[in-house]
């Protein structure tokens, strides 16, 4: 073997075992124990995702940049919505705020089809084109705005919204099915509480399960994005 092929084995094998390290550290140490939740984030390379000049933190416990402002989120919180999804595999999941396309490889990893919509369309065609390369062919993406939901391929059994907003958007009560499940930052722009909402017999049950800083959801029923620069 060349000296570049040791270096680049030697690259892969420090990454896979820092994302070992960081399923153990920072996700089953904090609670999380769906073990197909884990499993996929053993499974999944979350340094695919990363811009090339942050990739050396790819797993470490903070959320990093992609660009356009936004962020992906610290793994552990990715982990924590994931598991309040309580994804079996037969589900239809609807994502707001796509990303790098990190949080939608790991739905489509666990659900029958994933709809991602983004509201940047540099971040959505990147992602798009990533996925598709890493050969997901059960995700959908759509660059949008998403607190209208999508409606199109509705209704969903889950709904995760992956910014921060005041309120679930409406539209988004509309699309989930009956018995199905929205994960989503609700608060002020600087901190939020992660909400688990149930739709039973035409109810709505809360749960919060942890606190937490997203970046905004900018939208028709989110922030507006003029509210945000002024
Ligand atoms: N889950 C993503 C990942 O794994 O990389 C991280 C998502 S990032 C924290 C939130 C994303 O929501 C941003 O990319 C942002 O552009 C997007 N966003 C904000 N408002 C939106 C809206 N109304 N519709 C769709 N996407 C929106």
């Amino acid at each position: 073997m060349g000296f570049c092929g040791r270096i680049k084995r030697e690259k892969e094998l420090d990454y896979k075992k820092l994302q070992e390290k960081m399923v153990k550290d920072q996700l089953i140490r904090r609670g999380i124990s769906d073990k197909r939740v884990l499993a996929t984030f053993y499974k999944v390379r979350r340094e695919k995702f990363i811009p090339s000049e942050l990739r050396r933190d790819a797993y470490e416990d903070f959320p990093l940049s992609i660009g356009e402002g936004q962020t992906i989120s610290q793994p552990f919180m990715v982990a924590l919505m994931t598991q309040n999804l309580e994804l079996k595999g037969h589900e239809k999941v609807l994502e707001i705020g796509t990303g790098s396309g990190y949080q939608t490889a790991i739905l489509a990893e666990l659900s029958e089809e994933v709809y991602s919509v983004e509201r940047i369309r540099s971040l959505a065609q990147k992602a798009q084109g990533l996925l598709k390369r890493l050969g997901y062919n059960n995700i959908k993406i759509f660059s949008g705005d998403g607190t209208l939901g999508w409606e199109e391929y509705s209704p969903y059994d889950r709904i995760l919204v992956t910014a921060g907003t005041r309120e679930v958007p409406l539209p988004l009560v509309e699309q989930l099915k009956e018995g199905g499940i929205i994960v989503i930052p609700i608060g002020n722009l600087y901190s939020q509480d992660l909400k688990v909402i149930k739709k039973e017999k035409n109810r709505i049950k809360t749960v919060i399960v942890e606190k937490c800083i997203f970046v905004p959801l900018i939208g028709k029923y989110g922030w507006d994005e003029g509210e945000l620069s002024g």
